[in-house]
């Protein structure tokens, strides 16, 4: 019997079967898993710049022509493929002269790591799809716990990424807020009054949480910063009390450690201190300076995170992990309930009173990777303490950057990060502010199509200025000074090109 309308097929016997990972497959799994691995490892061996320049009207062309309905049925014609459209021409972040944004290179126990736990799919959800996993996670989040100081009633969950635990310890921030309010306003009132507070250096994953978590479009605050572009606490405190004046509520306050923009550190203590005394939700996002917490040298610098009410830390920023790798911590491991809800088919009341540890109890997430897994590798291979130390060597070369910068009259830089972020631009006297500022963008982008070298673009109080963020322990002095002169180099001849009466950009 059929059913109407169903179009009877034969069932499709062996190719589909073939390329599943089973035990009947392992033969397969080992050869197509070296071959891949070997052609990143002969790619990595010919690469001589961080990217190629490629544009997106070169290689759109390309993606687009390939026909996804048309197999190619062999893996070594897919790798083939896959270079001409992604591996010739990807932005690699282990190149020491890749000095643009907060990626770092990775280290090799993590890549195992990502290799196993994608095979085995573990997923974060329930005991009964991870098992093990479940508690190497736990593990990891009360280690990680514990290098903050969060105390004893600590907990918290593995996120993709800092955004995503920015947005949970908001969430978390919100709902205390709602189960604080006094006099009981209606939900939608307490969310118009509700504001967050961060400093002109915070990151915008704040303001999109806010908008997410249905605030007002005003509902940042933002305070000023020092001329180290760090969050003035006066000014913070002020906030705080005109706020309460007009009957407004601080949901929390959002200090920063490690600003992208700067590598600036918010001053931690007094901020706890402002933030105990107001009764006020503290939120350190410490998705870039999370590496301090391994650093032999510089744990001090995070002093007073341990005050904080919830801390977001991005492996995958410091600690030389692959995307993804973050955590969401807090110092309540009760505040979670906020994200709890019990479905019968996955995580029953019941299992909590059987004492059966799940993690989908604490996350926004549901099916969820087990990123745990390379952290867990990096820490049993080679330990925190090593990993501290190729942080502290890139905040060594970020000092080295800074001495040179300041040391040549070509640049001025905008302030001394104690992280490893310098900001600058080229500045020589006698060049008209104007030019000065095209010159600087001019020189970003002209680099970028070279790929000689990538830095990364900012404005810093509106004026263009460039960024280095130097997390490879593998750049040298030397590269720095070859980049700066390479810089100097497009920029100086974008002026000579302006104001010899030549309007078109030089060829970079
Ligand atoms: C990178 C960053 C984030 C966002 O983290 P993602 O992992 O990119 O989502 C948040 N805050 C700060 C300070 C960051 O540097």
């Amino acid at each position: 019997m059929s059913l109407p309308g169903a179009t009877v097929q034969a069932p499709s016997t062996g190719a589909g079967r073939d390329h599943l990972f089973t035990a009947g497959s392992l033969e397969r799994y080992r050869r197509v898993l070296a071959d891949g691995i070997g052609r990143v490892a002969d790619r990595v061996a010919t690469v001589d710049r961080p990217c190629t320049g490629v544009t997106p009207q070169h290689l759109a062309p390309r993606v687009r022509g390939i026909d996804l309905d048309r197999p190619l049925g062999d893996t070594g014609a897919a790798l083939d493929e896959l270079h001409d459209v992604y591996l010739r021409d990807a932005v690699f972040f282990h190149h020491p002269r890749y000095l643009a944004h907060l990626n770092c290179p990775v280290v090799i126990p993590a890549l195992l790591g990502e290799a196993v736990l994608s095979a085995v799919n573990s997923s974060m959800d329930t005991w009964d799809q991870s098992a093990g996993a479940t508690l190497i996670e736990r593990r990891l989040i009360d280690w990680t716990a514990d290098r903050i100081g969060l105390g004893p009633a600590a907990d918290g969950v593995f996120t993709s990424g800092g955004t995503q635990s920015n947005l949970q310890a908001l969430l978390l921030a919100r709902e205390e807020a709602w189960a604080r309010a006094g006099a009981r306003p209606s939900r939608p009132e307490l969310l118009s009054r509700l504001r967050l507070i961060t400093s002109a250096a915070g990151h915008f994953s704040v303001q999109k949480a806010a908008k997410l978590l249905g605030l007002d479009a005003d509902a940042v605050l933002t305070v000023g910063t020092d001329t180290d572009r760090r969050m003035r606490a006066d000014e913070l405190a002020r906030e705080i009390d005109r706020c309460r004046r007009d009957g407004l509520r601080v949901m929390a306050v959002v200090a920063t450690a490690g600003t992208t923009d700067f590598g600036t550190i918010d001053p931690l203590p007094r901020i706890a201190d402002i933030c105990a005394a107001a009764g006020v939700w503290l939120h350190v996002d410490a998705a870039y300076g999370c590496g301090l917490l391994v650093s032999p040298t510089r744990r001090h610098l995070l002093d007073g995170i341990e005050r904080a009410d919830s801390v977001t830390v991005d492996y995958h920023k410091s600690f030389f992990q692959p995307v993804s790798s973050s955590a969401v911590l807090v110092r309540d491991r009760r505040v979670l309930r906020h994200v709890t809800w019990h479905a019968d088919y996955l995580n029953p009341a019941r299992a909590v009173e059987q004492h059966i540890p799940n993690q989908v109890d604490k996350s926004i997430q549901t099916t969820r990777r087990f990123d745990a897994l390379k952290l867990w590798l990096t820490l049993r291979v080679m330990g925190p303490d090593a990993v501290g130390a190729l942080f502290d060597e890139v905040i060594d070369r970020a000092a080295d950057a800074w001495r040179l910068l300041t040391g040549d009259p070509r640049f001025e830089v905008v302030t001394r990060s104690p992280l490893c972020t310098v900001v600058f631009r080229w500045r020589p006297a006698g060049v008209a502010p104007h030019l000065v500022d095209d010159a600087n963008l001019y020189a970003r982008e002209a680099l970028a199509a070279s790929g000689a070298a990538l830095v990364a673009g900012t404005r810093v109080d509106g004026a263009h200025h460039l960024k280095l963020t130097l997390l490879n322990p593998e750049t040298t002095v030397a590269d720095l000074a070859h980049v700066l002169d390479l810089i100097a180099g497009h920029a100086g001849g974008y002026v000579r090109s302006r104001t010899a009466g030549d309007l078109s950009c030089p060829v970079g």
